[in-house]
């Protein structure tokens, strides 16, 4: 099992740094447009910068999600139910874990929910 915490610990420090990059990106861009604050309603350049805005923001909702995902299955690793289903209770399988070290469930009930 050290493995998957190994596999996990990785997975977080990946996910945090994507998490950290994409909030510096975040931050520049909502800065940029504070400094070309809306003379001009129509300025074509403060409609891509919303929409970057809205894009990075739900990376950053996605990303965050994940994260959380990560520390959930880190608490089921020390609880001693990482790698059991939560909807059936049935193995997860070393191959789907080892795709998704997240994964809450079996590959029958994520196709069941999907
Ligand atoms: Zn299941």
């Amino acid at each position: 099992m050290d493995d998957v915490r190994q596999r996990l610990a990785a997975e977080r420090a990946q996910t945090q740094s994507r998490l950290a990059s994409l909030t510096g990106d975040h931050e520049s861009i909502v800065a940029a447009s504070l400094d070309t604050n809306a003379d001009d309603e129509h300025d074509p350049e403060g409609a891509t910068i919303a929409f970057e805005r809205s894009q990075i923001g739900a990376l950053v909702r996605q990303v965050r999600g994940h994260l959380g995902e990560v520390d959930a299955a880190l608490v089921r690793l020390d609880d001693g139910t990482y790698g059991v289903c939560e909807r059936c209770g049935s193995a997860i399988g070393e191959a789907r874990l080892e795709a998704l070290p997240a994964a809450r469930l079996c590959i029958r009930c994520a196709a069941a929910v999907a």
